[in-house]
């Protein structure tokens, strides 16, 4: 038996055996670290996970099965992100004619010139056309409107990021 032993423990086996060795050091190592860093960044006690690490493959799977789950910081921030994308999906729309991205606020449509929204009669803010009377100013909309200087006013239809220069 011992012969065969001999025979087969060849330097070629030494080498092999060798490099699985080593490859299992490293795996352990690695995973330890991975551990370590795992329970930190979830802000557990990471020495004692360290220390269930040192087991080898056990502590490993013992970790994944009773890890903490993520911190309620990550997940406040997760949701807050979420949050604002909601928000600025609302934010923007698309022409009803066209489908040109709009803002919420555009009274044109830039690419077809549909008009998206009225125009308050006294203090110019856009406003929804369901809209019965303007939310900033109080004014019922439509009702005192001047006839066919609805969609063109000399004084008021500039808004601030346009330069009111000729009119
Ligand atoms: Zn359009
Ligand atoms: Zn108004």
């Amino acid at each position: 038996m011992s012969e065969l032993l001999a025979q087969l423990w060849t330097p070629e086996m030494q080498a092999a055996f060798t490099v699985v060795l080593v490859l299992l050091v490293i795996l352990y190592v690695l995973s330890i670290v991975w551990v370590v860093r795992d329970a930190y960044l979830r802000g557990t006690a990471w020495y004692i996970w360290a220390v269930v690490a040192l087991v080898p493959v056990l502590g490993l799977v013992a970790y994944c099965l009773l890890r903490p789950p993520l911190l309620q910081l990550d997940r406040d921030e997760q949701e807050l992100e979420i949050a604002l994308k909601q928000r600025q999906l609302m934010k923007y729309g698309e022409c009803a004619n066209c489908g040109y991205p709009v803002e919420a606020d555009f009274v044109l449509c830039p690419n077809c010139h549909t008009q998206l929204k009225n125009l308050c009669m006294r203090c110019n803010h856009a406003l929804e056309p369901s809209w019965t009377v303007c939310p900033y100013c109080a004014t019922p909309v439509g009702a005192p409107a001047p006839h066919a200087t609805r969609q063109r006013r000399p004084s008021g239809q500039a808004r601030q990021s346009r330069p009111a220069s000729q009119g």
